[in-house]
């Protein structure tokens, strides 16, 4: 952070600042030129800081320099983090795809979605028990029995499972049945979920918030990693717009900033971006091809008799066409598909 000073100001309200700093037990570094002093804060900022400093006697501008997130950060951390869960990897060469229902609705349905899912070449699979809703009137889920009856799908097919948690409460009770925990949207900004999740010593997967900025989502991220969960995995989920054409819209670029900015691996879900199954495919294709790695996709047996996102869910036939295309964009961008989970 750097502190500017008005031109003309005194040696006492330059001392004012550089005192108040290093009362705050910072360091600083002072330039002093013709007109201008600038002093530099040295040492582990923190955002209040800002309006602190700026409120001082002849201050003309505080400027934040370098990142408000750390551990989150590419520059703390260059080497990518990578996420094994049973054989599944996250986060290295090749893709990896979650898939299955939205919700988990009877054992049925799960199975056979497992099955399907896994023949096509998904590797983990999908199924919310708890779900969030943003009307009270919307299924919201089977609970425990949803995630019983994901565990039975786990042991059937050997696929790792990944589902929500809604409540710092819920979390132990989640993570003696998942093996990665989501994070959803809604919750993005839950800190005392967040908090509680980094606890664990199981994979979390963080969605970006629906009006969150990448910022704000790494932020979150640093929440989780701050308290030593270091096994996270993010996803962008798509974002509210003016655009009504489609559920969100999908942020393509997040993807290449968070390569850019973090070392954690980066999922994307065409299926919440868009809201509408026969625009999954093509956002799916153009997510692997900006860098992400790899996808979540809804999946159901009759999208038609869904209880909840329907008509954003793949039948097995277009999940299965789907990871035939995939194939040829993988390799483009010189990846290939995980054949972990099958
Ligand atoms: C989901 O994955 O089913 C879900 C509710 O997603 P999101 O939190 O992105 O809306
Ligand atoms: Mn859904």
């Amino acid at each position: 952070m750097i502190v500017v000073m008005k031109v003309g100001s005194s040696q006492s309200e330059i001392d004012g600042v550089i005192n108040r700093i290093k009362e705050l037990n910072l360091g600083i570094h002072l330039s002093q030129g013709e007109e201008h002093t600038i002093i530099g804060v040295l040492g582990q900022t923190f955002p209040e800081l800002q309006d602190m400093l700026r409120l001082l006697p002849n201050v003309e501008d505080v400027i934040p320099i370098g990142k408000p997130y750390k551990l989150a950060s590419k520059e703390f951390h260059p080497q990518n983090t990578i996420v094994t869960v049973k054989d599944v990897v996250i986060g290295g060469d090749e893709i990896v795809v979650m898939a299955g229902p939205c919700a988990v609705e009877n054992e049925d349905q799960l199975l056979s979605t497992a099955r399907e899912v896994q023949a096509a070449g998904a590797n983990i699979l999908r199924g919310g028990a708890f779900k969030p809703s943003t009307s009270p009137y919307s299924f919201r889920g089977l609970g425990l029995e949803g995630l019983k009856m994901l565990a039975k799908a786990r042991e059937e097919t050997g696929m790792p499972v990944i589902t929500e948690v809604m409540t710092p409460g819920d979390v132990d009770v989640v993570a003696s049945y998942a093996d990665i925990l989501q994070v959803g949207a809604r919750n993005m900004q839950n800190f005392f979920l967040l908090d509680e999740v980094g606890k664990i010593k199981k994979p979390v997967m963080l969605k970006r918030g629906l009006s969150s900025t990448i910022q704000e989502w790494l932020l979150a991220a640093e929440y989780i990693l701050s308290q030593g969960n270091e096994q996270l995995i993010l996803c962008e989920r798509g974002i509210r717009t003016f655009e009504t054409a489609t559920r969100n819209t999908m942020d393509i670029s997040a993807i290449p900033i968070i390569k850019l900015q973090s070392h954690l691996p980066i999922i994307a879900d065409p299926s919440h971006a868009t809201g509408q199954w026969n625009l999954v495919s093509p956002v799916a294709l153009a997510s692997i091809a900006a860098g992400a790695d790899g996808l979540m996709i809804e999946v159901h047996p009759d999208p038609n008799s869904a209880l909840k996102d329907g008509a954003q869910s793949l039948t097995f036939d277009n999940f299965q066409h789907l990871m035939t295309s995939l194939k040829p964009i993988a390799q483009a961008i010189g990846r290939k598909l995980s054949s972990g989970g099958i």
